[in-house]
């Protein structure tokens, strides 16, 4: 049905235009999703101290409805906080493919993005992209509960966005 605005008056135009906004289903679903973002409780070395300061009533994580979960078929989100070794990464893997879709990764400092101080290590995977898809890398050695929470903000973004536009956008 179309909608008449022929005979609409300024002031109910100006009244339409502050109460009424359209929408898609898959904009609505993306804003839902990035309100509640549940990442896994998962740390790997000295980042996953600053990872535990976000969910300190200081910084208050909550607040963006993102709830650390104990199981990763609860998680939609993995934090990858610390230095990623070539032992555990197959059990990092097989965490990610017990997450249920949509699935994100965010690479918490310099190790998980690239090695770090460990990049000539025998034993250090150099940056976790070689394993999972990393949808946002935060820098930093460690980077503190701030950080973190600018990099989980970029996440919603990122998934509004893609909502948006119909667009992937990748971290490469
Ligand atoms: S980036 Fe720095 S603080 Fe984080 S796990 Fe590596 S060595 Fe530790």
């Amino acid at each position: 049905m179309d909608l008449n605005l022929e005979n609409v008056s300024l002031q109910e135009k100006a009244e339409m235009e502050r109460n009424v906004f359209l929408t898609t289903l898959e904009q609505v679903k993306a804003w839902a999703r990035s309100n509640s973002l549940w990442p896994m409780t998962f740390g790997l070395a000295c980042c996953a101290i600053e990872m535990m300061g976000v969910g300190s009533s200081h910084y208050d994580l909550d607040r963006f409805g993102s709830f650390f979960r104990t199981s990763p078929r609860h998680s939609d989100v993995m934090i990858v906080s610390g230095t990623v070794t070539k032992k555990m990464a197959p059990v990092l893997r097989r965490l990610y493919d017990q997450m249920p879709e949509p699935k994100y990764v965010i690479a918490m400092g310099s190790c998980a993005t690239a090695g770090g101080p460990y990049i000539k290590s025998y034993a250090v995977v150099k940056g976790v992209d070689q394993i999972v898809p990393v949808d946002v890398y935060i820098p930093g050695c460690p980077p503190n509960p701030a950080a973190l929470i600018y990099g989980i903000n970029k996440l919603q973004e990122k998934i509004r966005y893609e909502a948006k536009t119909g667009k992937r956008v990748t971290s490469r």
